[in-house]
């Protein structure tokens, strides 16, 4: 697990699985902590790590209901666990699905824990939305398309934007179950004036970029969606994202979405 500080009031933390991030934000004496990292080691760590810089998380958010952005429970039991409504309706619509996929992902990497994953107590709030964070307030915008549900987080006092499972460095555009690729478009297209007014670009699985970086990645994003939707089988993938592994997610996709032969 490693921990960036992007700011006084701004601490990415990005696990040694999928390099899924998690970010604090604070203000004054109140923060916030958007998804988490997977490992029990890291969870177990996570808030001597967080109040090391002295962030004390208030409460917790999730950008979207895949099981790997909402293990912050078992890192903060007491916290409650804030989720856009698209997301609350997939957690009601699919009962213990994030159980069920954090289970099957442990097993494959022959990992147990302390404790079970619980959801009880998971607090629904309005997308687009605003939430306060002591004298600021966080902006929720809606990021469907990767799944059916999610939003980014956007913080303006500090040009920090949470955006989720979208812009990554290190992972293609992946169209999951329940996600479409017109849903995909237009989250891409609302995050572009976002990133616009961002300093920080933290995805939910890489590093945080620049706003320029940030840019490029949204570029290139589209490009793929376009060689995507074209149902082009060996298409050229961004440089750092043409491996073994997100050529599989590229045939995912395909078979998901892609012209029926
Ligand atoms: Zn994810």
């Amino acid at each position: 697990m490693r921990a960036v500080s992007l700011s006084e009031d701004a601490l990415v933390i990005t696990s040694r699985l999928w390099q899924t991030t998690a970010t604090a934000v604070r203000v004054g004496s109140e923060a916030m902590l958007v998804d988490s990292p997977y490992f029990p080691d890291e969870l177990e760590i996570l808030p001597q790590v967080l109040a090391q810089s002295g962030f004390e998380p208030d409460a917790l958010l999730a950008t979207h209901g895949d099981f790997d952005h909402l293990l912050g429970r078992l890192a903060f039991p007491d916290l409650s666990l804030g989720v856009a409504e698209s997301t609350m309706l997939r957690i009601r619509g699919a009962p213990g699905e994030a159980q069920r996929d954090l289970r099957y992902r442990d097993g494959d990497h022959y990992v147990t824990r302390p404790a079970p994953l619980a959801l009880g107590g998971v607090q629904s709030l309005p997308v687009p939305g605003a939430l306060g964070v002591g004298s600021e307030e966080l902006e929720l915008h809606p990021a469907e398309g990767h799944t059916p549900d999610g939003m980014a987080v956007f913080a303006p006092w500090l040009g920090l934007l949470c955006c989720g499972d979208y812009l990554s460095d290190v992972e293609l555009p992946m169209v999951s179950a329940g996600g479409t690729l017109e849903a995909y478009r237009s989250t891409l297209a609302r995050l572009a004036p976002l990133v616009e007014r961002a300093e920080y670009v933290v995805p939910g699985h890489g590093s945080p970029h620049s706003r320029e970086d940030a840019l490029r990645i949204l570029d290139e994003d589209v490009d793929y969606l376009d060689a995507l939707e074209r149902g082009e089988e060996r298409p050229t993938l961004p440089a750092g994202r043409d491996s073994r592994r997100q050529r599989q997610i590229h045939g995912e996709n395909l078979r998901a979405l892609g012209p029926q032969p």
